[in-house]
């Protein structure tokens, strides 16, 4: 992240750093058990709210324990039965569940527990990731000015602008610094991977640690290095051709090339030249190269 902090650095006039450091905004959350905050569809606080049941219920809902499935705010007194929307009346439900339970109250339902649970306030609310914590310090120390935000204000701020959800776009809606309107139509995201170099492993083992593959290549042959991205000339016999991609490095020299139409393999050194190399990066252009894992819902990554 740093890596990549000073290199963008280097190439745009960055002045600011906007960084998801929270799910949601600690110190008003632990107000709202106290003094009784309002929970508001649609509103920031709203969003803050939502993010937090979501950690303090662990993503489930509380009646069936379904996970991975959208889960809606509900009032454990139902508000047709004078129920308050402080946020110890409220858990998350699937939509079956709050569907059958309808007018009643968490108790007549057949769970008296959930009540009593929603009265505590989520613990440890401030253990935040120390990992992000770490960062953000580092983040700061490059001088640059460096903004906060919860995970809650990022999805408010995407879902006011009309914006689907994916990474870029959450990356773009992070901090109370965000424009307004923003302009992505032309916009094409580069998806930054980090892939590593080579496993450290020598080989790989079965499940009783016999080796179950022939060992590791050495790492650079006649120069190369495998993920470099190389231009082969082949002048003559069946693979006579040009390919560009990404070359695989046999410690015979001659190389197993991905192209776009597929893997061509057999290639000698001699007939190749680097077009650019592995840094222990993956870079893809377009929103498909930032796929969204359905596990990662409402889980904040860091964002620049
Ligand atoms: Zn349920």
């Amino acid at each position: 992240m740093l890596t990549w902090v000073a290199r963008l650095a280097k190439w745009c006039p960055i002045g600011a750093i906007s960084m998801e450091l929270v799910k949601f905004d600690t110190q008003l959350m632990q107000n709202a058990e106290i003094s009784g905050m309002l929970y508001q569809q649609g509103t920031l606080e709203g969003y803050e709210v939502r993010e937090y049941l979501l950690e303090k219920w662990q993503r489930a809902c509380a009646y069936c324990g379904a996970k991975d499935v959208p889960l809606e705010v509900e009032h454990i007194v139902p508000r047709s039965r004078h129920g308050s929307d402080r946020v110890s009346n409220l858990t998350l439900a699937c939509e079956p569940c709050n569907q059958r339970k309808g007018t009643q109250t968490a108790a007549e339902f057949g769970y008296p527990e959930i009540q009593a649970q929603a009265k505590q306030p989520l613990r440890d609310a401030a253990a935040v990731n120390v990992t992000r914590w770490a960062l953000y310090e580092r983040l700061q120390a490059t001088g640059l000015s460096v903004e906060t935000g919860t995970g809650g204000r990022t999805k408010w701020n995407r879902t006011r602008r009309g914006l689907p959800k994916t990474h870029w776009l959450d990356a773009a809606c992070v901090g109370a610094s965000t424009p307004e309107t923003l302009q992505v139509q032309q916009v094409i995201p580069l998806g930054i991977q980090a892939t590593g170099r080579q496993r450290r492993q020598m080989c790989l083992v079965d499940r009783y640690g016999f080796p179950r593959t022939k060992g590791k290549e050495p790492s650079t042959v006649q120069g190369f290095r495998s993920g470099d991205i190389v231009r082969a000339v082949v002048p003559t016999g069946k693979h006579a051709g040009v390919y560009i991609g990404k070359a695989a490095v046999r410690a015979r020299g001659s190389f197993n090339i991905a192209t776009h139409a597929g893997t061509v393999t057999d290639i000698s050194y001699r007939h190749c030249q680097r077009l650019h190399a592995a840094d222990g990066y993956r870079y893809q252009k377009g929103a498909a190269a930032l796929p969204l894992h359905a596990s990662n819902a409402g889980v904040p990554a860091p964002h620049m």
